[in-house]
């Protein structure tokens, strides 16, 4: 294989955001996926308002939506209610799709904008260098050897790259296997996200809304069944009788599996020039809806990094804040994870009783909902910030109007940094996208966004020096010509 300057190797749908956003910036990529034709096990439903937003900030947000179903409010308990319209965002909801229909949305536009998928091809070495990273990979011609600058392994929680890259990966199996479906229903629940748990476990019904139902079960009663075991209609009717108090009229499964989730991270994101992002980085419960979600915002963060610095206009240890920012990131998903996993999948009457009445009581809290709402949803995630920066800096940029009629979410869509101002005084340059907003009283004149739509610098005084000296740290810093 021809040599190429990064390598993802999996196109789950971190793989295809992150060759996405390579080609955005201009940067030539390549994807490796072992599988040929057989479609990648659909398993996520739920996408987050903040991966709403960023999708949005690549002009994909309405496809992914026409395809799903938004649902305004979740119970994580019965008799409880999360309104997600306290959100913050332009998308307050969260949206029921199959993972496959947003893979589809993120492979067509990876190949629109030029990059390549190989198919059948599988990693089976890998050794790096100075100067780059060699990959021994199997295709259907066999053997063959190719050579990036950069390797990302985005090769799913049993990741080759992260073995062949020697990083641990640190936690735990949870016992409690996972029963998936997908099935009709000739009595469907009445809530657009029905669910229902006790002792024995929980069970949930997500509508596809094409008249399928993804059926998820956790039943504590089959945690001695061999996890190989075919699940059977029978089981899965038993496993929502009993936990439901009724199976709907569920039908002959077209799809199901039975597996054990994990809670684990990579101990680091970056050996040298190989990172890792998505489920080789991090594997959570599958409660809460996390872990997509998560893989498709390090592929936001990885992806514009890494086209500056193979550009030569990175700012120095840029690349190193891929790691600085996200793995936190990921360890707080993982305990926001593990935290409801056991609210609902208790083992002990008391335990079980007091998390629930806790959820109960925190959820009557509007400061409590605000920040369960945040997290669930990712909007209330933020980076660090630097000692004396702005206070906005490493926040989310809200998706404010531009006096054109421009959203700042749109002006993104060029994948390079925006300056929103409200000064009059900036104008666009080869480095920036110039966005004019009305005054905001009290809070800041200018704001810099990175193209991953955070904050990198900001400032409520008017000075016109500052904000070149802000353009020229973070987008010129050698005033190299990016494209
Ligand atoms: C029951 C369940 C429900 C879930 N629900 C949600 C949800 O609602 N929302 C959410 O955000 N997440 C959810 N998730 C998690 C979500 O499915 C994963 O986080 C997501 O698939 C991770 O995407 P990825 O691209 O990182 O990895 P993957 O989707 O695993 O893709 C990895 C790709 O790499 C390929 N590959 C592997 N090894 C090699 C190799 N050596 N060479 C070449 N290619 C290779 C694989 O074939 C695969 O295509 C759920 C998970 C489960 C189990």
């Amino acid at each position: 294989m021809d040599d190429v300057d990064v390598v993802i190797v999996g196109a789950g749908p971190t793989g295809l955001a992150l060759a996405a956003e390579l080609r955005l910036a201009g940067v030539a990529c390549r994807v490796l996926e072992r599988r040929s034709e057989e479609p990648n096990m659909t398993r996520a439903f739920a996408v987050h308002a903040r991966t709403l937003e960023l999708l949005d900030a690549r002009g994909l947000a309405e496809e992914v939506l026409r395809r799903g179903i938004p649902v305004r409010s979740v119970a994580p308990l019965p008799g409880t209610a999360l309104d997600l319209s306290i959100v913050p965002s332009q998308f307050p909801l969260v949206l029921m799709v199959p993972q496959s229909g947003t893979e589809q949305v993120l492979e067509k536009h990876a190949v629109e904008m030029g990059a390549e998928v190989a198919r059948g091809v599988e990693v089976v070495g890998l050794t790096q260098d100075d100067d780059g990273v060699r990959l021994d990979v199997m295709g259907p011609d066999g053997p063959d050897t190719v050579r990036a600058k950069y390797v990302v392994g985005t090769d799913g929680a049993h990741s080759s790259v992260r073995r062949l890259a020697g990083v641990d990966f640190v936690g735990t199996q949870y016992a409690t296997h996972i029963l998936l479906a997908d099935v009709r229903l000739t009595r469907p629940p009445g809530d657009t996200l029905f669910g229902a748990f006790t002792r024995e476990g929980l069970v949930l019904f997500v509508p596809f809304g094409d008249g399928w139902f993804r059926a998820i079960a956790w039943d504590r009663t089959r945690e001695k069944v061999p996890l190989d075991e075919p699940v059977t209609l029978e089981e899965l009717r038993s496993a929502f009788q009993r936990i439901a108090g009724d199976d709907f009229g569920m039908g002959e499964p077209r799809w199901r599996t039975r597996f054990l989730s994990e809670r684990r991270q990579a101990r680091t994101y970056r050996v040298g020039r190989v990172f890792l992002a998505g489920d080789a980085a991090h594997v959570h419960s599958p409660v809460g809806g996390q872990g997509m979600n998560t893989g498709i915002q390090d592929a936001m963060n990885l992806g514009w990094k890494l086209a500056a610095t193979l550009q030569g206009w990175a700012p120095p240890g840029l690349l190193d804040t891929y790691q600085e920012e996200r793995h936190p990131i990921g360890a707080l998903v993982l305990r926001m994870t593990d935290g409801l996993y056991r609210m609902v999948i208790s083992r002990t009457r008391m335990g079980a009783a007091s998390r629930r009445l806790a959820i109960r009581t925190l959820l009557n809290l509007p400061p409590a909902q605000r920040r369960i709402a945040g997290l669930l949803s990712g909007v209330g995630l933020h980076y660090g910030r630097p000692h004396g920066a702005h206070p906005w800096v490493g926040r989310r940029m809200p998706d404010v109007m531009g006096t054109d009629g421009r959203r700042v979410y749109e002006a993104l869509r060029e994948g390079r940094f925006v300056l929103v101002d409200s000064t009059g005084t900036v104008e666009g340059s080869e480095h920036v996208v110039p966005v004019q907003v009305p005054p905001r009283p009290g809070g800041p004149v200018s704001v810099l966004v990175r193209p991953d739509g955070y904050i990198a610098w900001a400032t409520n005084e008017p000075d016109p020096g500052a904000v070149e000296a802000a353009v020229r740290q973070w987008c010129a810093p050698t005033l190299a010509t990016r494209r």
